[in-house]
């Protein structure tokens, strides 16, 4: 099959979203337990994605820069940098992860209850 550059990029727009917004959500003060649950999917993220040149490029991005799940701002932090490291690769513009903060909302408002309006 052909190589379609469009959904390539859609299921990548997609992702980044995906995992940004969990580092958002990550707890500040992790038990030991939820940083190894981060790290493992993370790991896992990169093994397993779809792509697999993508995935390769990934790993290897990933033995050089480990994930840092010690906290939701090293999270997001870490993350935001691996993706400005794609971004050189692929020869687009960096993003400034000081801006990191509210930009990725699960819209899930607080959470917690069972309904949220
Ligand atoms: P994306 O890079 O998809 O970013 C989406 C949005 O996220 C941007 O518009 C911006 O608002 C925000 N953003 C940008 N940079 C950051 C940042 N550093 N931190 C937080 N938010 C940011 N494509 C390939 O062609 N070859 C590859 O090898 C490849 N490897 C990939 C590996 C992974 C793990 C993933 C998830 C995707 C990969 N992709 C690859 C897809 C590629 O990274 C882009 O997703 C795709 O090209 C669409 O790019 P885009 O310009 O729309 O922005």
């Amino acid at each position: 099959k052909l190589e379609n550059a469009t959904a390539k990029a859609e299921l990548g727009r997609a992702s980044w979203r995906l995992f940004h917004t969990m580092m958002a959500r990550f707890p500040e003060t992790p038990t030991a337990d939820e940083s190894l649950a981060l790290k493992t999917y993370i790991q896992l993220f990169a093994r397993l994605y779809p792509c697999g040149d993508c995935a390769s490029h990934f790993q290897k991005l990933l033995k050089k820069y480990p994930p840092q799940t010690s906290g939701r701002n090293a999270a997001a932090g870490w993350a935001c940098f691996v993706h400005n490291e794609v971004n050189k690769r692929l020869k687009k513009e960096q993003f400034d992860c000081n801006k990191i903060g509210d930009f990725y909302d699960c819209g899930c408002g607080e959470d917690g209850g069972e309904k949220k309006e």
